[in-house]
């Protein structure tokens, strides 16, 4: 159990960083019985996709169907990869923790049988993901299927345009319609924001009402695709009773950032996690790590306790975007500890001519190199930190946006890590 004194809170493992491995790793320390507090400003996942992939393309451009036959493939040709250092029974077991996790909490996701599934991008790409939310499951369904369906897009939201979805995959699939539609009682707004629209549809009444202003276009389509805000709360709910209205099913399509589906995923974890008496979590940054017998973390925050007390720190704090790594002249570093960066000798190698190379630009295989239970690798004669794990898009190796495998990156290093923990403390 944490505990705490005046200032100070006294934890088994901290989790630095409350992303999608911070989340997933406190997720599986609570479930075997490690007191667990994480750190981080909650909104890291505000801008996935809510999309999970595993792996979807390797190595050089190919896309494959079945992702556990391409993680085999990426442990014969890299093995530096993260996913190289964990077999696929433990990814599987990680996966399906973090699933039966979120369908405990009433955001279930859905997946097939040993192989990935294409989904529609928001703009009009397709997709190989592992596993989608349920909400999102009749367009995987209805692509698959190539049926007259109707994509709807709402006036003043941006960066989400139903025309040209139907129209780059109109070789694809021919009966995809597009139309816009104005959202009831936003008429005289200039721009539509994500969460407000989801928000109001956790209500009934709205849902109606937007079901009414849909219904004369609906005609042949057999399916009806939205931008993934139906329901910020109640989403299941929301999806239910628009199918009960328009009599046909109804999908979401991911959204660029700010994504309704990433939000929803946080606070399922944060809400979730919130009922293990062994999980305590503080919404602000850690400002200093201090190693010897155990760790000494600070934290920026006026509100909360300055100092944590642990016995083994996980560090989970993303790459450029999430500021574990900064990148400046002299090269990249690691921003909180200063553990040695893997990464290109000089900045004119971190990208190659061709933008759209298929092998990837070297930069985004920089990160922490681990050994196999990923603890860093420290530079040449120091002795690795006891203690201290590190797990998710910070690893080196990864380039997990160009390969489909973000997520699974995160949960199952974060597994892997949390395995190691436990048995270096029995
Ligand atoms: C635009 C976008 C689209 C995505 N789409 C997909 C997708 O289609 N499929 C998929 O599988 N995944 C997708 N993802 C999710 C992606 O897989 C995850 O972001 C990735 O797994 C990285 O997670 P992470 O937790 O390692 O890092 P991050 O998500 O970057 O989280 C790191 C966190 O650590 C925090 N942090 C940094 N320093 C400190 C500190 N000193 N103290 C406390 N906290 C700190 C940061 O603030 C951040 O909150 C997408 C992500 C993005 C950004």
């Amino acid at each position: 159990m944490n505990s705490q004194t005046s200032d100070t809170i006294h934890t088994d493992l901290t989790i630095i960083g409350s992303g999608m491995t911070g989340m997933a790793a406190a997720l599986f320390a609570v479930n075997r019985g490690i007191s667990t507090t994480l750190i981080g400003q909650h909104s890291a996942m505000n801008f996935a996709s809510g999309l999970m992939d595993l792996m979807g393309v390797h190595p050089s451009g190919r896309e494959w169907d079945d992702p556990w036959k391409a993680l085999d493939q990426v442990r014969k040709d890299l093995p530096d990869h993260p996913l190289a250092k964990v077999g696929n029974p433990d990814i599987e077991n990680a996966m399906g923790e973090i699933l039966g996790f979120l369908n405990d909490q009433a955001l279930p996701y859905h997946r097939a049988a040993h192989k990935n599934v294409n989904v529609i991008t928001s703009v009009g790409t397709v997709k190989k993901t592992y596993t989608v939310s349920e909400t999102m499951w009749n367009g995987v369904v209805a692509l698959e299927k190539k049926s007259p369906t109707l994509l709807v897009d709402l006036d003043g939201m941006k960066l989400f345009s139903a025309r040209q979805i139907a129209s780059s995959l109109k070789e694809r699939w021919p009966d995809l319609r597009h139309q816009t539609i104005e959202f009831p009682g936003a008429e005289t707004l200039e721009e539509l924001h994500p969460e407000h629209v989801a928000r109001s549809l956790d209500l009934s009444a709205n849902r109606v009402k937007l079901a009414n202003r849909i219904k004369p276009f609906i005609k042949d389509a057999a399916y009806i695709g939205f931008p993934a805000l139906l329901g910020m709360y109640r989403s299941r709910e929301a999806v239910a009773e628009l199918e009960q209205l328009l009599e046909r099913p109804v999908f979401e399509i991911p959204t660029p950032p700010v994504s309704v589906p990433g939000i929803r995923l946080q606070e399922t974890f944060i809400s979730g996690l919130g009922k293990n008496p062994l999980f305590r979590t503080l919404s602000t940054m850690v400002t200093r790590v201090k190693t010897g017998a155990g760790f000494t973390i600070t934290t920026g925050g006026s509100n909360t306790p300055a100092t944590i007390r642990s016995k083994a720190v996980l560090l989970a704090t993303g790459r450029f975007l999430g500021k574990g790594l900064v990148a400046s002249r002299q090269g990249i570093q690691e921003s909180l500890l200063d553990l040695p960066v893997m990464q290109p000798e000089t900045r004119e190698e971190w990208h190659r001519e061709d933008l759209f190379s298929p092998q990837g630009h070297p930069v985004n295989r920089a990160g922490i190199r681990t050994d196999k239970s990923f603890r860093p690798l420290g530079r040449a004669s120091e002795e690795p930190v006891k203690n201290l794990y590190v797990a998710g898009s910070i690893l080196a190796g990864s380039d997990w946006m160009r390969m489909k495998c973000g997520s699974a990156v995160a949960i199952a290093t974060a597994f892997a890590a949390i395995k190691a923990i436990e048995k270096a403390n029995k």
